[in-house]
């Protein structure tokens, strides 16, 4: 096993790491497509069962494809230990089932991914397992909602769709300092851009599905920390209750971190030039985008990313009504709340991302009627900017 990635460069690392020829000598990784393993022997059969002995048993547990993208991601996000999951939900699934009881608390920024609201409030609040909403940017809330019981603190940065920048330092050392860990989601970022591991989160989650995938075609998720909490706590749900990756999937994912740094830097330098453009449309009442100087945490995300990302969005004069026909009379742009495509895409939050969420849950996560969230592909960006006019003429 050739595990000397520490000596490479991220884009090396997104290149090589994790994989070791078979006799066939192929250049590209190949896809296992197998379910199960044979084993030499009933001796070895045992050993490898009761864990004496390392190795393959059956692909809900381990898969050589899958494992080739686990080795490449926790590299890249310099992480002991990746786990891949079949969704970016069943990975936080797999992180709350791996590590908490009933009884047990978290504690989650209220600007998060819709359905990671519904798990919490829905579902994990079934197995008593209850949890607090409070702003991202709020140092304070954070501090006020700990509790004796609280295990977990949760968040996504830059969220989603506002772009509101969390101090990732910060909440990791009051996470700490609780005897808590500090999960971050890191979709919208990805590790080119910015790595919380580095800066004290304990764990990083990630929707596949987005950006590592990058051209919108497979749904995956991962999660990277150290061996004994990814590798063996939050390992030890997902080989039990099954929601893991496919090798086809895990392929796919592959190829997808082979080209992850060029397209983060594209997919921000395109997102950074529509954000100006937006900003000097007269009927657009805000753009909310990390790289525009006046966004509330421009400096903070200047020191804590290498750039800003892919994801803008901006507030419509006219609430949902011109917000749908500004989407409507798009031509280039695909109509889909999916995000991290090299297509750019282009949704309405308050009715769709976040459509189930409560009225006042929307109000406090500031989704109004007007917002639109642009995720920003790589066309060319006049093509994108002659493209939004139509429908900014009309409203
Ligand atoms: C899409 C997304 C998820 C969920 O991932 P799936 O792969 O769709 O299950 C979680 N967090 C963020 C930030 C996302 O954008």
């Amino acid at each position: 096993m050739k595990s000397t990635y520490d000596e490479w460069a991220q884009a090396t690392r997104a290149v090589r790491t994790g994989h070791e020829h078979t006799a066939e000598n192929e250049n590209s990784e190949p896809i296992f497509a197998t379910s199960s393993y044979v084993f030499e022997s009933a001796r070895q059969a045992a050993a490898r069962f009761s864990g004496d002995e390392p190795g393959n048993i059956y692909s809900r547990f381990t898969n050589p494809t899958v494992r080739i993208f686990e080795e490449r991601l926790a590299a890249l996000e310099d992480g002991e230990s990746c786990i891949a999951t079949a969704s970016g939900m069943s990975a936080i699934l797999a992180i709350c089932m791996g590590l908490l009881q009933a009884g047990d608390h978290i504690i989650s920024s209220r600007s998060i991914f819709g359905t990671s609201v519904v798990l919490f409030t829905k579902y994990l609040s079934k197995l008593g397992i209850d949890t607090s909403f409070v702003s991202l940017t709020d140092i304070s809330a954070w501090e006020a909602a700990i509790r004796p019981e609280t295990r977990l603190l949760f968040l996504e940065t830059p969220s989603n769709p506002l772009t509101e920048i969390a101090d990732i330092q910060v909440l990791a050392d009051l996470a700490h300092a609780n005897g808590c860990l500090l999960v971050v989601d890191n979709c919208f970022c990805t590790p080119v851009l910015q790595k919380p591991l580095g800066m004290g989160a304990d764990l990083v989650v990630h929707s596949a599905t987005k950006y590592l995938d990058g051209q919108g075609r497979c749904v995956g998720g991962a999660v990277v920390g150290d061996s004994k909490i990814v590798g063996e706590e939050v390992f030890g749900f997902l080989r039990s209750a099954g929601p893991t990756m496919s090798p086809f999937n895990a392929w796919v994912f592959l190829k997808g971190l082979e080209t992850l740094k060029i397209r983060m830097e594209a997919h921000s330098r395109n997102a950074m030039a529509l954000a100006a453009w937006l900003y000097e449309q007269p009927s657009i009442l805000r753009v909310h985008y990390p790289g525009l100087e006046d966004h509330p945490q421009y400096s903070l995300a200047r020191r804590q990313q290498k750039a800003a990302g892919g994801v803008v969005s901006f507030e419509v004069k006219g609430g949902r009504e011109q917000a749908w026909k500004l989407i409507d009379s798009t031509r280039l742009l695909s109509i889909t709340a999916n995000l991290g495509d090299t297509k750019t895409t282009i949704t309405h939050p308050a009715t769709t991302t976040h459509g189930r969420l409560s009225e006042q849950e929307k109000a406090l996560a500031g989704i109004s009627e007007g917002l639109i969230r642009v995720a920003v592909g790589l066309e060319d960006i006049h093509d994108l900017t002659n493209d939004l006019a139509l429908g900014l003429e009309r409203t």
